[in-house]
This record gives C-alpha cells, structure tokens and sequence, in this order.
C-alpha cells in the first residue's frame, strides 16, 4: 500500500483529458487538433479547447497476452476502446479489474496511472489509464 500512496503523491495536482471542439459543426476530438475533417478549412485554427469528460462506456475490449517488456509483470491485460459521455473514442488500458469482468457496456472512468520509469530514479511517465466506475 504505502508504494500505491507514494505514487498518487508524485501524480501532478490537476488533469484533463484535452481534447479540441469544432467551432463550426461543435464535434469533439481527442486528442486534440487544429482542423476538423469535416469543415476543414473553416475550422483550421479555431478550434476549441475542450475537457474529454472522463466517465464513459466499454465500446470494444481485447485482452492482450503479449507485450513489450516494461509491461511483462501486468500481462495478460485489457485495452478498451471507450466511448465517452461526450462521445468521443479513446482506447487505453482497464485496470483494477480482473480481465475475466471486462465487459461491453461496463461504465469506467479515466484516471491518470504511471505508465513506465527508466528505472530507479528515472523519469516516469504518466498517462491515462480506465478504471471500473462504481
Ligand atoms: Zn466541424
């Protein structure tokens, strides 16, 4: 536990999912973008900064088995495809849940999770990751 709590205190103070809204059709995307594909050059520049809401539903799910090695010790592991509450798709990781629960439809939320450190002392990295919303 006390390694758990030592990595949320080295989590930066505040995150969003940053995201881009079209000025003209009101379309969101993540990550962002500076044109829309569908208006395109009306939209080039002017796009809007726009906070993903976190919370949101397993689209699609696999489980993978093989992984890089910085993943070894988490494998076998899932990657949701979700669609967010404000209907935008992000795949990342699911944990905190036992593969054999991930379901299509299952609610969850994004959390910011260390993904990889170069070793002691390195530079870690953190991204988001999807966690079971209860
Ligand atoms: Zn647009």
């Amino acid at each position: 536990m006390s390694s758990v709590a030592k990595e949320w205190r080295e989590i930066p103070g505040r995150y969003n999912l940053e995201g881009s809204k079209c000025p003209c059709c009101g379309k969101i995307f993540f990550p962002k973008r500076n044109m829309c594909p569908i208006c395109r050059r009306e939209s080039l520049n002017n796009m809007e900064d726009h906070d993903i809401c976190r919370d949101g539903t397993v689209y699609s799910y696999s489980i993978v088995y093989d992984a890089p090695s910085f993943a070894d010790k988490l494998k076998p592991y899932a990657v949701v495809m979700v669609e967010t509450d404000d209907g935008v798709k992000i795949s990342a990781q699911l944990v905190d849940v036992d593969i054999d629960e991930v379901r299509i439809g299952m609610r969850v939320t994004a959390v910011l999770r260390k993904i990889s450190s170069d070793g002691p002392g390195g530079i870690i990295r953190y991204g988001y990751k999807f966690v079971p919303l209860d």
